[in-house]
C-alpha cells in the first residue's frame, strides 16, 4: 500500500501522519481529490486503529424530538412544521415525552438525545421542567439536549444571554449538547440552505460556553448537497481550531443529506463511496477530536458498517423512534437492539464495546453479542 500511497502523490501526507504532524487546508482537499478510496480508507484506518485499535463504541439511548413545530425553513428539512396545528406537526405534552422514558422502564438506557423544532411559543419552563422530570423519572440518565441553535433561539426567544440559557438549562439536568445544526460552516451555503437560525459563529460560541461550564459536545458536518470540497475542509478546520481552544467535543459526525419530502429534493443523496470518503477525510483531518461516528441511521446499516474500516470508530446507538431522517426518506429500522449492535460490528471484523455518552466503558467487547437489553 506505501507504493500505491506514494503513486497516486500522497506520500507527503502520509509522511506528516507518521510524524504526527497536522494537515493543512490544501492536504484536506488532496485527500477529497483522490481517485483511490482504498487508499484513503487504509490512511484513516491507521489513524483510527492507533487511537481505538478494533473498539467500536455504541450506546444504549433513546431519541426524542418534543416538536417539529419550527419557525426556521431550512431547505433540506423534512421534519418542520412552520405552525401549531399545520397538517402533520406536533408537540408533545411534558408527561408524553415522560412517558417515553417511563415505557422503558426495562431497558438499561444510559442516554435521552433530544432534539426539537424552534417552537415560537413554548414557554422555557417546557424545556426546563421536560429536564427535571426526566432526572425525576431515572437520576442516573444522561441528558444530551438541544443543539446549539435551539439554545440560541431560547436566548432569543425569552431575552436571555446564550451562557444563561445554558445554566438554567445545566442547572435543571442538562448534561450535555449534540452537535446538530452545524450543517456547513461557509457562509456561502449557509445563506441558500438555512439562512434564518444561528450562524457559524454563534453556533461555535455556543459549543465553546458549554465547554468552559464542563460540559462536553459533539459537532456534525451535512454533506452531499451544494457544498464544495473545500467548504467541507473548511468545515473541519473550524471546527478544529475550536477544539484546540477548548477539548469539549468528543464526537466528529458526517451527516448524510436526505433528498426526500424538502425543498432539495432534486439533488441526489450522497452515494456510498461519498461517505466512506467524507468520514475518512474528517479521521485524517481532525487530529484532536477523539471519536469519529458513523450515524447509521443516515448512512445505512451497511455502509456503516464498511466505514468502520474508514476512519469511523462509532456508530451512534440503538436510537429508538428517530423521526429527522425517516422523514427525509431513510430506509433504515428506526432502532436496533444492542445485541443487533454488536453483532454487526463483530460481523464487520471490530470489537464492540457499549459506552456510555462520556465514553466511559458500560459492556467490554468481551461480553456475549446477546446482550439480554432489547428495544420495544
Ligand atoms: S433543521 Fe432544525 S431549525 Fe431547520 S427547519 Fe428543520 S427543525 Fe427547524
Amino acid at each position: 500500500m506505501q507504493k500505491r500511497i506514494a503513486a497516486l502523490g500522497l506520500g507527503n501526507i502520509a509522511g506528516k501522519l507518521d510524524a504526527g504532524e497536522r494537515l493543512t487546508f490544501d492536504d484536506g482537499v488532496r485527500l477529497f481529490e483522490c481517485p483511490d478510496l482504498l487508499a484513503l480508507g487504509w490512511l484513516a484506518n491507521r489513524e483510527r486503529e492507533k487511537r481505538h485499535d478494533g473498539r467500536t463504541y455504541y450506546n444504549f439511548n433513546i431519541r426524542l424530538e418534543a416538536t417539529n413545530v419550527c419557525v426556521a425553513s431550512c431547505l433540506f428539512c423534512s421534519f418542520a412544521r412552520l405552525r401549531p396545528g399545520d397538517a402533520g406537526s406536533y408537540t408533545m405534552s411534558l408527561e408524553q415525552a415522560w412517558d417515553k422514558l417511563r415505557e422503558r422502564a426495562h431497558q438499561p438506557l444510559t442516554e435521552i438525545h433530544v432534539v426539537n423544532g424552534l417552537h415560537p411559543d413554548l414557554p422555557f419552563d417546557y424545556y426546563l421542567e421536560m429536564l427535571r422530570g426526566f432526572k425525576r423519572i431515572r437520576p442516573g440518565i444522561h441528558l444530551k439536549c438541544f443543539t446549539a441553535v435551539e439554545i440560541a433561539f431560547f436566548a432569543d426567544l425569552y431575552k436571555m444571554a446564550d451562557e444563561q440559557v445554558l445554566r438554567e438549562l445545566k442547572d435543571a439536568g442538562l448534561d450535555s449538547l449534540p452537535g446538530g445544526g452545524a450543517e456547513i460552516f461557509a457562509e456561502r451555503v449557509r445563506r441558500k440552505i438555512c439562512h434564518d437560525k444561528c450562524g457559524t459563529e454563534r453556533y461555535l460560541e455556543i459549543h465553546k460556553l458549554a465547554h468552559r461550564l464542563g460540559m462536553r459536545t459533539n459537532v456534525t458536518m451535512l454533506y452531499g448537497h451544494i457544498e464544495t470540497r473545500d467548504e467541507r475542509v473548511d468545515h473541519m478546520l473550524r471546527a478544529r481550531a475550536l477544539q484546540d481552544e477548548t477539548g469539549g467535543f468528543q464526537a466528529f459526525i458526517p451527516l448524510a443529506f436526505h433528498p426526500d419530502n424538502n425543498q432539495m429534493r432534486k439533488l441526489p443523496a450522497p452515494s456510498a463511496t461519498e461517505t466512506l470518503r467524507v468520514h475518512a477525510v474528517s479521521r485524517l483531518m481532525l487530529d484532536n477530536i477523539p471519536h469519529v461516528k458513523a450515524f447509521w441511521i443516515a448512512t445505512g446499516v451497511e455502509v456503516a458498517q464498511v466505514a468502520l474500516w474508514f476512519g469511523v470508530d462509532d456508530l451512534d446507538g440503538t436510537v429508538q423512534e428517530e423521526k429527522i431522517y425517516h422523514m427525509a426518506g431513510a430506509r433504515t429500522p428506526e432502532a436496533m437492539t444492542t445485541g443487533a449492535i454488536r453483532r454487526l460490528i463483530r460481523a464487520a471484523g471490530r470489537d464492540p464495546v457499549e459506552r456510555d455518552t462520556l465514553y466511559n466503558v458500560v459492556t467490554g467487547p468481551e461480553a456475549p453479542d446477546e446482550a439480554p437489553a432489547l428495544v420495544q
